[in-house]
């Protein structure tokens, strides 16, 4: 039997990767596979493994950076959708094709806690595991009981617990391993009406205060929008792959000289505000045992010269960084991947050299490299 001939199955020839990536960038894949139900999507998954034929599920295509092209890709897009949330007990199931943020809508509008902080973050539910998604101290992990997840080893699906995906800092062991497949994802949130305990700065005055779900919402929305991180199709600074670079974890000696380094050049009160986290150690962040430091991606690259929206438009620059976050590398409307690439490698050079740090990039890379 052929993929055309599978039950809820679909194909399309003309769908491209700029049309499915928030960069807007990415040429085409050999086809792209609509699958109707996590039963097609099983079968579908089960006859590329058997044919050996390499494939990328896209969901948003808001983590991946595309080259141009023909690529040697199948895209398999899982398009069901519906979300179910119990009020009763807090618990939230969500197909993976549903858009994330309408599940984190739906849990707020039935007063359940937990996701408030990860509103507004583009994609959809299926991925949210991939990279354990996490903003304003809040993570996937936190709320995430387990997932239905088609195993490409045994090309059939199960819910496997959340404790087996090795949740850690924007990784799960479903990234850059080809393990499987999200079809869909359960949540445990809390069912008092109030948030999870905030501990990040712009949310609250007193750390560790909750309060009520749909007010904590409404304040992440404002504040990602001012930094160009809900998707606004009007807005080139969203047409982005969100953070580009994750927060880099070092060692606190390093931490120390590059605090120095900054203080000798920008003098004390930048150097004092200069973000440290400690990770590992006596923390119970899950990030190891061995005392480290998590650093601020974005406060190293505007202290290694690059500004909000460099190089700026007057240069003529396709790619530049959003002029809203130094995080966020953005496609001005004509820009390819070369152009993002180039500018990643300029980005990353400039903080190594300032600072002696690698910065890692977050999203997915597909036929290109950094
Ligand atoms: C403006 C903006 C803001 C962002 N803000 C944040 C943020 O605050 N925090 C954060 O963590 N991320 C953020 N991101 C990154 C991104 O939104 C998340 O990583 C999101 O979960 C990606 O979902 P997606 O459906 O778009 O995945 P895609 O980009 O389509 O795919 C990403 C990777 O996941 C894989 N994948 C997708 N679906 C599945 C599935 N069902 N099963 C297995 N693998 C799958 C893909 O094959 C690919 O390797 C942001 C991105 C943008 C553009």
């Amino acid at each position: 039997m052929t993929l055309a001939e599978l039950d809820g199955v679909t194909l399309d020839s003309e769908t491209t990767f700029a049309d499915l990536t928030t960069l807007r960038i990415g040429g085409a894949p050999l086809v792209t596979v609509r699958c109707a139900s996590a039963e097609a999507a099983i079968a579908a998954l089960a006859a590329l493994d058997d044919a050996s034929q390499d494939y990328l599920v896209v969901g948003g295509g808001s983590n991946l950076v595309v080259a141009e092209g023909q690529l040697d890709v199948v895209v398999v897009i899982l398009d069901f959708e519906d979300i179910d949330a119990s009020v009763a007990d807090g618990i939230v199931r969500a197909d993976a094709g549903a858009v994330w943020d309408d599940v984190v809508a739906l849990s707020v509008e039935c007063g359940l806690g937990g996701i408030e902080c990860l509103s507004g973050i583009p994609g959809n539910a299926g991925a949210v595991p991939v990279q354990n998604v996490g903003a304003y101290g809040a993570e996937t992990s936190d709320v995430l009981t387990q997932v239905y997840l088609y195993e490409r080893a045994t090309r059939t699906a199960s819910w496997v617990p959340a404790a087996d995906l090795e949740l850690a800092y924007r990784y799960s062991n479903l990234k850059f391993t080809g393990r499987g497949v999200v079809l869909a994802i359960e949540l445990q949130l809390t069912t008092d009406g109030l948030s999870k305990p905030l501990r990040f700065g712009q949310l609250t005055q007193n750390p560790g205060e909750r309060r009520p779900v749909a007010e904590v919402r409404e304040e992440v929305l404002k504040l990602r929008r001012s930094k160009g991180m809900v998707l606004d199709p009007g807005d080139h600074d969203t047409w982005s792959a969100g953070s580009f670079f994750t927060n880099p974890i070092v060692e606190p000696q390093l931490a120390d000289s590059i605090q120095a380094s900054v203080r000798t050049a920008r003098g004390d009160e930048d150097a004092d505000r200069m973000p440290r986290h400690v990770v590992g150690g006596t923390t119970t962040s899950g990030e190891g045992g061995e005392r480290k430091e998590k650093l601020s991606a974005a406060w190293l690259i505007e202290r290694a010269g690059f500004a909000k929206g460099y190089p700026g438009a007057e240069t003529g620059a396709k790619a530049t960084l959003s002029t809203k976050h130094t995080l966020a590398l953005t496609n001005r409307g004509e820009a390819t991947a070369d152009d993002i690439v180039a500018l990643a490698r300029e980005i990353r050079a400039g903080v190594k050299k300032a600072f002696g740090v690698t910065l890692e990039p977050e999203p997915i890379w597909l036929g290109v490299e950094i």
